[in-house]
């Protein structure tokens, strides 16, 4: 995906690229995460399961991020945002505050959830939480069995409570997810019902590319995967 275009060519689609979305609320989830409720023309965009918008966040720079929540007929879009404090995106979104504009481009994205198997499991960390907000409904709504695993730093542990989440177990980061080993040894591998599950892997491109690997060779499950960012990578 881009994640930056050259001036001249943002000068050329200005009139494209303008604000089409104003702040209306904003919450801190915990010192990392942040909440903000947009309002601007949502009628249009597809909120697939897996689907992102890609969002402005200087005069050459765009990066993805999910919708929590919307509500086409009052054109309300809710953006939870990991305030990482690396990037220009992190930084941008920290400074917004209610009445701010800013431009919020069409969704588009990859298939992360198949409806038609029973159990359903999920993986993310503090990028994936509007994912999984999205996620829940449907799950309960299609009477999914379900299972959310995050790994969240210490600070950001209580975030999934806080957000209404439910069935979620939080792994405190500290690079497990990158050792096949310990990854084997999860309650989800000791039980048969997971065996044939749809798996959805999402967040740090090394934690989802190690789980994927064992539960590739673990299970017959479907695994959808998508690395959201990586060490000292601008704008996945
Ligand atoms: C389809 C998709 C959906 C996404 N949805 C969301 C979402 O809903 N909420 C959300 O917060 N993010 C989401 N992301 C991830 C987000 O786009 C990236 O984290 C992005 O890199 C942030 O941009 P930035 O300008 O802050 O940092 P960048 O300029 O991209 O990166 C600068 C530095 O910060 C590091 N970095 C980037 N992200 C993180 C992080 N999360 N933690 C620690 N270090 C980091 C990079 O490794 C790099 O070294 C999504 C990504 C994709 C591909």
């Amino acid at each position: 995906m881009i994640s930056s275009i050259p001036k001249w060519v943002g000068n050329l689609f200005e009139s494209t690229l303008r604000p089409n979305a104003k702040v209306l609320e904003t919450s801190y989830i915990s010192s990392q995460v942040k909440k903000i409720r947009f309002q601007g023309d949502v009628s249009k965009m597809n909120f697939q399961i897996g689907y992102a918008n890609v969002l402005r966040v200087s005069e050459t720079e765009y990066r993805n991020y999910t919708a929590a929540y919307h509500d086409k007929e009052k054109g309300i879009i809710d953006i939870i945002f990991h305030i990482h404090k690396n990037g220009v995106g992190s930084n941008y979104f920290d400074s917004l505050n209610v009445g701010d504009e800013t431009y919020i481009g069409p969704s588009r994205g990859k298939k992360l959830y198949d409806p038609s198997i029973e159990n359903q499991f999920f993986f993310g960390d503090e990028t994936s939480l509007g994912l999984a907000c999205a996620f829940l409904p449907i799950l309960k709504s299609n009477n999914h069995p379900f299972q959310f695993y995050f790994e969240l730093d210490e600070e950001n542990k209580n975030v999934p409570k806080l957000l209404g989440l439910e069935n979620f177990t939080v792994f405190v980061k500290n690079d497990s997810f990158r050792n096949e080993k310990w990854i084997c040894d999860l309650p989800l591998f000791k039980t048969k019902e997971w065996n044939t599950g749809n798996f959805a892997l999402v967040g740090n491109v090394k934690s989802v590319q190690t789980f994927r690997k064992v539960l590739k060779h673990q299970t017959r499950g479907s695994v959808y995967s998508q690395g959201y960012w990586l060490e000292g990578k601008k704008g996945l």
